[in-house]
């Protein structure tokens, strides 16, 4: 056996050696690795053989909870308040349809426009969802959008596959 796997003392990457060699430099950190009190997890004897071992290690080891902190940091305000995916996403769907509505005259079909465009982006929607479009075009009460909820379904412009989630019919 001449090639081992070792992992990095610094930041536990897992990286090829020889097994002659007195010290290694750690590809992921750039720290040295001493040899000798590395322990060896494995041996092989073809360095094909070892970058294979090393690769299957890292996928197993791969700390998915620290990838998943590090995508919720990138989603954080400049004052450190975590900004959801979820929510993040949800407003600019509400400004985004709220603001194609702005082409279309009348108040029905700006509600029909509302409910086709929030099911192009999320395939159905809920009352609430609804609610927030009509709220930036000036329906200011949930009654109000009830009304035109029950509104598309007389007019079979939506359906409800599910209570209380509508999808549009025709399309999507
Ligand atoms: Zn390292």
């Amino acid at each position: 056996m001449k090639f081992g796997v070792v992992l990095c003392p610094h930041c536990k990457a897992a990286r090829g050696v020889r097994l002659k060699a007195k010290t290694g430099t750690c590809s992921k950190c750039g720290k040295k690795i001493d040899l000798s009190k590395a322990r060896i997890i494995c041996r092989v004897k073809t360095e094909k053989e070892l970058a294979l071992a090393v690769m299957e290690y890292n996928i197993k080891n791969t700390d998915f909870e620290d990838i998943y902190e590090e995508d919720k940091k990138l989603i954080k305000g400049k004052d450190g308040r975590i900004v959801s995916v979820g929510q993040k996403k949800s407003y600019n769907v509400y400004d985004e349809v709220a603001s194609v509505l702005v082409r279309i005259r009348g108040k029905d079909e700006k509600v029909i426009a509302a409910a086709n465009e929030l099911c192009r982006h999320q395939m159905v929607f809920t009352e609430n969802d609804l609610f927030e479009v009509l709220k930036r075009i000036g329906i200011k009460t949930p009654e109000d959008c009830q009304k035109y909820i029950v509104k598309l379904l007389s007019e079979n412009v939506i359906y409800e596959p599910k209570t209380g989630i509508y999808k549009c019919l025709g399309g999507n």
